[in-house]
């Protein structure tokens, strides 16, 4: 059956109607990305009645099986997958313009119900605007808006025209059916989790790394996690919080494999054989070969943290030059260009912040040196690394690792 055939058999009177972004401007490839966003689409709505999805011409729609659907969660669902840049529950009708009339005037009436009403006659200001997708309708986008809005002014005296300050557009759009809506919401945007490969975020307990996991994500790529664990120079509190913070992340990212290495032993051995001031640079050295190795193990062709440059003396150009060079795969830094006010917002947005900002030690912090160096050269790190073999407590520590399947 072809999906007008399956259109026209739902019997809703509302859908959901999801725009995508960037994917609308793929070439050959973008159906392999439209096919990821459905199957991550279906994943979400599943346990919200398995309604119905459709897509075309950079749209996707959304059709309840039943009644009962809750557009609200499912529009929250909906705003939370990469992929999708608005949405909005939009009456549906044949491609008729009595019909459509009759659903903007539905459509308004709802809307002035959901404003209170308004404070008496021409007290709320509105503008109609239409778009006409299928060229055999016998009316342009210009002369529909215009009947509409003098159908809307005459049903109903509290509404007014304004077109450039108005308190409500109303949308028509004609299609192969049409809709009618009066709310965008903004959604994630980005890519289809998943269209993007597989990478390895290295997840602290602050505010940083958290939001560099999302923003990798959003542009699709699929991400595990390790966190590093100095018990009992961290509390168990401390690693709950990661867990959590994985959770929350999750929401988005889908499901998190979290890794936790068992990290005191090589933290303790750095603190002991290296000079205080190069101590932060050798144990990031020696994450990332940990990390790497996880990374490796679970299909990931990079690593990602949450450093952004200058924020502290290991995040300069020269420290993290250093950090590089032990880690045998790119590391992204999607916060690098970032201020923190900024990474604060987005933490927000995402509902990470407020754990973030709980007060448990993470291990960096424990061990932090006085006056770490900031601008430290690759040949002096590699000679104060090289005298003490660390392998051995570091391979200790991959093999002690505690997984956790977050989301
Ligand atoms: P964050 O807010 O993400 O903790 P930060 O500003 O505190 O970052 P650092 O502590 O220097 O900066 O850490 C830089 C990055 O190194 C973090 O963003 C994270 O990706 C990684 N990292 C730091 N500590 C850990 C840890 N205990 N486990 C895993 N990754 C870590
Ligand atoms: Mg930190």
């Amino acid at each position: 059956m072809d999906i007008s055939e399956k259109i026209k058999q739902n019997s809703s009177d509302r859908i959901i109607l999801c725009r995508i972004g960037e994917i609308a401007l793929k070439g050959l490839n973008r159906s392999t990305f439209e096919k990821n966003l459905y199957r991550n689409m279906k994943e979400k709505l599943r346990p919200l009645g398995d309604p119905e999805i459709h897509w075309s011409q950079s749209r996707f729609y959304v059709y309840p099986k039943d009644d009962g659907f809750d557009y609200q969660k499912a529009c929250k669902a909906i705003t939370s997958i990469f992929g999708i840049v608005s949405v909005s529950v939009a009456l549906r009708c044949p491609s008729d313009f009595q019909e459509v009339t009759k659903i903007a005037v539905k459509a308004a009436a709802e809307k002035i119900a959901s404003a209170g009403g308004g404070k008496g006659p021409g007290s709320i200001r509105f503008k109609v605007e239409s778009r006409r997708g299928v060229k055999t309708f016998p009316m342009s986008s210009p002369e529909i808006s215009c009947e509409l809005g003098g159908v809307l002014l005459e049903s109903f005296p509290e509404l007014t025209v304004d077109v450039n300050e108005p308190d409500f557009i109303l949308y028509c759009e004609i299609r192969e059916e049409s809709y009618v809506y009066t709310d965008i919401i903004k959604a994630q945007g980005g890519m289809p989790l998943g269209s993007n490969g597989k990478a390895c975020l290295l997840l602290s307990g602050g505010i940083d790394s958290p939001v560099a996991g999302y923003m990798i994500s959003r542009r699709g790529v699929k991400i595990c996690a390790v966190h590093f664990y100095s018990y009992p120079y961290t509390s168990e509190r401390a690693k709950e919080k990661v867990i959590e913070l994985a959770k929350i992340i999750s929401r988005y990212c889908g499901e998190i494999k979290l890794m936790i290495v068992p990290y005191t032993e090589v933290q303790l051995a750095i603190h002991g054989h290296c000079r205080d001031e190069l101590g932060t640079v050798i144990m990031r050295r020696s994450m990332m070969r940990i990390a790497e190795l996880l990374a490796r193990r679970n299909g990931c062709a990079a690593l990602v943290t949450g450093e952004s440059i200058g924020q502290v003396a290991s995040q300069t150009m020269q420290a993290m030059y250093c950090t590089d060079d032990a880690a045998g795969m790119p590391v992204f830094r999607p916060l690098i260009a970032m201020d923190k006010v900024d990474v604060i917002e987005i933490a927000r947005e995402i509902d990470t912040f407020e754990t973030s900002i709980l007060p448990y030690e993470d291990c960096c912090t424990v061990f932090t040196p006085k006056h770490p160096k900031t601008k430290p050269s690759l040949e002096e790190v590699v000679a104060e690394e090289q005298k003490y073999d660390y392998e051995a407590l570091e391979k200790a520590a991959v093999e002690g690792v505690e997984t956790v399947i977050v989301g």
